[in-house]
């Protein structure tokens, strides 16, 4: 009888995968239950091997106990850019693996991999009574561009914010649906998710797929195998739906393609954006990225004739960008952070009947709560955080860890009862603006009031039925929404990002700045940007502040390139958490020991990382930078095989963050 040999990932948090054996043979990707230990769990067959070496130590190899499903649960394309990822962010493959699997499929339960008997005839169709515009010349230009491309071809589509990108999307979706292909649209946040369903639906009869974090297991598992079998042919979804099978893709659409919430910085550390493109690689289909602040590693690749770029370099209606007014704030009182002259023109604003909306990095009343007798500062006991007030729940939270702690009425140092609140978020700024215009709608936009599923419509719809009214909100405010009424935004503390130590700080920073100030003026010529700032001479400042975003990036890629700064450059992160400081040093000064004195990569470290103390864990890095992956790559999975066989490696956690967003 033959035996035969299978590489199999597990679905639990393993760096490696387990060799099992069978009587029958069985195709990659399909998912088989195993014994592991006690237990029985699910795994998917990866490879086929000959002479596994656990065979030569004598060790033992357990059989297969069941094969689960008919169909595998990828093809091979995405199977291939599955082994691209885990070998690009040096991460384990069976965790890769599992990081795109629905839920509801990595345990054993009734569920398998089959057609869903749907009741109703799934075909979508365009709906040709949607209202279509007349396209702006660029938008035309545009989409009969895009529409011929053909095999593997990616694109940027640079269009400045009010440019009209979703009608493109939607033009060159409806083309592909006419074809019989699918199409998938990433979108960096689930807030974004409703307006451009509502698009989608407007223009297609049909079930769109959507497919995000928010959902449950049952609904994603549902939607993942209507696409899969072609019963959904448009998908619209997060991060997490980059590699969701898809019958017949033919586009893949990365909206705002600079975001970074397409970075997954927890558990598998990767970028949805760069799987995507190598997934359409792997299909040999076009890619589009859309962004009006594109990123610089996508500028690099235009520039190097491996990205085409399409233009979309005019608003729908013609109407000018707004205007970008640097404001110092050196010498003006602030209220809750707003200077004077911010408010007087929040009035004017507010007078005509039109919208204000104001930015503002954080949420909660207060970033600080300290004693005005001895200086005490009320911090989180796991994370190296301050706690910051929240007026509303009545507590001091760590926006790290979200440990809630009771706010205190005495000093546990001195017992005065005197305290202070230093700085603003969100909720003091509502606070102020409320007293101050005591009949205008104050409309929060952040992670405390969105909370709630379908919360965020709510409020896009309350901003739009409103009058005059006031927003104020972190990043989610300033992401993608188009708001008409708004006239006037203001930015209260651009500061952070220009004194940031962050490695790519700048190009956020102006991403941001754009972003925002193209919420604005949508149908008015006069809208205004104002930007609180204690560094009014600030060179890039007053380079970002002419609103010319592209020439700016360019300065940042000639920068970056005389500095081999990415994208000229990579950068891996080891990270390492552990109880103790000391375990944390030990461990990466012997990782070091290997990687100094090598001249192809830089190493600078080990460094305790920004944010030193997480959830009751230190946490250190060495910084490795170096302009050879391959070399990188090779040093990477040398030291992977090293930590398996070091005493030190026992008492910590580690992880490679290949092109990390931050050294937090
Ligand atoms: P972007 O994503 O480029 O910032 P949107 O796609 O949100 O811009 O479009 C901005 C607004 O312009 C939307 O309300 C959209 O319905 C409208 N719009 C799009 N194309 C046209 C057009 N050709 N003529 C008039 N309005 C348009
Ligand atoms: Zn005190
Ligand atoms: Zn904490």
């Amino acid at each position: 009888m033959n035996i035969f040999y299978y590489e199999i990932a597990v679905s639990l948090p393993l760096r490696q995968c387990f060799t099992y054996k069978s009587v029958i043979k069985i195709k990659k990707g399909l998912r088989v239950s195993v014994p592991f230990g006690k237990r029985k769990v699910i795994g998917v067959v990866i490879k086929k091997i000959n002479n596994p070496e656990i065979l030569n130590k004598n060790g033992v190899i357990k059989s297969i106990i069941s094969v689960l499903d008919e169909y595998s649960i990828f093809d091979s394309s995405i199977f291939n850019t599955i082994l691209w990822a885990s070998d690009y962010y040096h991460h384990p493959i069976g965790e890769v693996f599992h990081s795109f699997i629905p839920t509801e499929l990595r345990k054993i339960n009734d569920k398998c991999i089959a057609p869903l008997e749907l009741d109703t005839n799934p075909d979508i169709l365009v709906n040709e009574d949607d209202k279509r515009f007349n396209l702006t010349k660029d938008q035309d230009k545009a989409v009969k561009k895009l529409s011929n491309a053909t095999g593997f071809n990616p694109s940027l589509l640079y269009g400045v914010t009010g440019s009209g990108k979703t009608e493109v999307y939607l033009q060159l979706t409806e083309k592909f649906i006419k074809e019989g292909k699918s199409v998938l649209i990433l979108v960096p946040e689930i807030n974004l998710t409703p307006q451009l369903l509502f698009r989608f639906e407007s223009r297609f009869k049909g079930e769109i797929g959507l497919y995000h974090s928010k959902q449950t297991p049952l609904k994603r598992l549902k939607i993942w195998l209507k696409a899969k079998f072609g019963d959904i042919r448009i998908v619209i979804g997060t991060r997490s739906s980059v590699l969701m099978p898809i019958k017949n893709i033919g586009l893949i659409i990365i909206d705002e393609e600079h975001d970074q919430s397409f970075r997954q910085s927890e558990g598998f550390k990767f970028s949805a954006r760069d799987v995507a493109i190598k997934r359409a690689q792997e299909e040999k289909i076009p890619i589009i990225l859309g962004s009006a602040t594109p990123s610089l590693q996508t500028l690099r690749l235009v520039k190097e004739n491996k990205f085409n770029q399409v233009d979309i370099l005019s608003r729908v209606d013609g109407r000018k960008p707004p205007k970008l007014i640097v404001m110092d704030i050196n010498n003006t009182p602030l209220i809750g952070g707003v200077a004077i002259e911010t408010l007087s023109a929040i009035e004017s604003v507010i007078k005509k009947g039109e919208q204000v909306l104001i930015f503002i990095n954080r949420r909660g009343f207060a970033p600080l709560y300290q004693c005005g007798s001895c200086g005490w500062v009320a911090d989180c006991n796991s994370c190296d955080s301050n706690l910051v007030y929240h007026h509303s729940r009545q507590r001091l939270i760590c926006h790290r860890c979200e440990s809630a702690y009771a706010v205190n009425k005495s000093c546990p140092v001195c017992e005065s009862e005197d305290f202070y609140l230093h700085g603003s978020g969100t909720e003091r700024v509502e606070e102020v603006l409320q007293s101050s215009f005591s009949k205008t709608p104050i409309i929060r936009v952040d992670h405390d009031t969105t909370k709630k599923v379908g919360s965020i419509q709510a409020i896009i719809e309350k901003i739009h039925s409103s009058d005059s009214a006031i927003l104020v909100g972190t990043q989610m405010l300033a992401k993608g929404h188009d708001f008409p009424k708004v006239t006037l935004s203001v930015i209260l503390n651009a500061d952070n990002g220009l004194v940031s130590p962050e490695i790519n700080a700048l190009e956020k920073l102006s991403q941001l700045l754009i972003q925002v100030s193209g919420r604005a003026g949508r149908n008015n010529n006069l809208a205004k940007v104002i930007i609180q700032t204690r560094y009014p001479e600030d060179i890039n400042l007053n380079k970002i502040k002419t609103g010319d975003y592209m020439n700016f990036a360019n300065q940042c890629l000639t920068t970056n390139a005389k500095l081999n700064l990415p994208p000229f450059s990579t950068i891996c992160l080891l990270r390492c958490s552990s109880p103790t400081q000391i375990s944390n040093n030990i461990f990466l000064e012997r990782a070091l020991s290997i990687l100094s004195n090598r001249k192809e990569i830089n190493v600078i470290g080990p460094l305790p990382s920004l944010i030193s103390k997480s959830k009751g864990s230190y946490r250190h890095h060495l910084f490795i930078q170096t302009s050879s992956k391959p070399y990188l790559n090779k040093v990477l999975k040398y030291l992977t095989n090293e930590f398996q066989k070091w005493p030190e490696t026992k008492k910590i956690k580690w992880s490679f963050d290949i092109d990390p967003m931050n050294i937090n």
